[in-house]
């Protein structure tokens, strides 16, 4: 008898353990190859929890009188100027309109939309600024703003700036932080206490090993940005855990028909 719930309990744990090791989608800058979307516009988030993939990813920088705002390139575009985001106040910033038509967001807007997500992660990138003291008022506002609302658990960090993703692990103890830069292996990785690499799918193409030690340390893998059908099999066959990708559909497919 003692037996039998020995045996029944040792399948519930390895398929437990199979499901939780599922391969996952993040779409990259929400989902914004559809419909009245946009890169990193709130439709693009609420895109992304509408097709039910694991997490959006979203982009941030700080404003230069400090208000946390929402784009991927380190300057915007406002009546045919160039503007630089951490050297423009946030007043003029507002002016700037996305594809969509959207104003550029801040983050507090982006998180209250997020807070009424029932399906995703949201992953958020640290851009990296030209100054230290700006890139810990930034995670420092982002990581409260979290906080604040009760979203610790459904909120992740990304950075390729080795300060951001420090300041990220020390603010948010018990949230995943993730590297971007791929030219740390996992041992260092593990000393720095992340949670794993999310790299270039070309790093992990010349380093497929970093995937195994990756997993032996416990850590978790993602890999960017995995567009093409014979990349998304490739990424697929090595067994990371999540892949970042502007087709999150496509690669959603591709997934459920392994
Ligand atoms: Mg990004």
């Amino acid at each position: 008898m003692k037996r039998n719930l020995f045996f029944l309990l040792l399948l519930f744990f390895m398929f437990g353990a199979t499901a939780i090791q599922a391969q996952q989608v993040i779409a990259h800058r929400g989902f914004w190859k559809t419909d009245g979307s946009a890169q990193n516009s709130i439709t693009s988030l609420m895109k992304a929890d509408s097709i039910q993939v694991y997490g959006s990813e979203v982009d941030i920088w700080l404003s230069s009188d400090g208000v946390p705002v929402v784009n991927h390139d380190a300057d915007v575009t406002l009546d045919g100027e160039k503007l630089i985001i951490q050297d423009t106040p946030f007043a003029t910033l507002r002016k700037v309109r996305l594809a969509n038509g959207e104003p550029l967001p801040t983050a507090e807007e982006y998180l209250d939309a997020f807070e009424k997500c029932k399906h995703i992660k949201l992953i958020v990138e640290f851009k990296s600024h030209r100054a230290k003291e700006r890139e810990d008022l930034l995670a420092e506002k982002i990581i409260n703003m979290v906080r604040e609302r009760g979203l610790e658990e459904r909120v992740e960090y990304i950075a390729f700036g080795i300060n951001f993703v420090q300041q990220a692990r020390k603010l948010a103890p018990n949230a995943p932080v993730y590297y971007l830069n791929g030219d740390l292996s996992p041992k260092v990785l593990d000393t720095m206490k992340l949670s794993g690499f999310d790299y270039h799918y070309n790093v992990v193409y010349k380093k497929p090993d970093w995937v195994k030690e990756a997993h032996a340390l416990g850590q978790k893998v993602n890999v960017w940005t995995v567009n093409k059908p014979e990349d998304i099999q490739k990424i697929i066959d090595l067994k990371v855990d999540f892949i970042t990708t502007d087709e999150p559909l496509r690669v959603k497919e591709m997934l459920q028909a392994q």
